[in-house]
């Protein structure tokens, strides 16, 4: 587990954790929608977007990082419509 407070922004130069500090970025999931209902474009499955691990939607949706390969995930809860 990666601890935030060991690294500040614009203070990176770790080169070889170049991979930890990409994954401590948090990344937006890969959505994938089902179908619709009422109209309404329906996502009940998202993708990691570093490994592809799914994640469905309940007990495993929004955790704050991939359980696969450690990747920081920002989920966007849509409410920009
Ligand atoms: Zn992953």
């Amino acid at each position: 587990m990666i601890d935030h407070h060991f690294y500040r922004a614009g203070d990176l130069d770790f080169g070889s954790l170049d991979e930890l500090v990409e994954k401590a970025t948090a990344k937006k999931p890969i959505y994938q929608a089902d179908g619709y209902v009422d109209g309404e474009l329906v996502c009940d499955m998202a993708l990691c977007p570093n490994c592809n691990n799914e994640f469905e939607y309940g007990w495993e949706w929004a955790v704050p990082y991939c359980p696969q390969c450690g990747q920081a995930l920002d989920w966007d809860w849509g409410d920009e419509e």
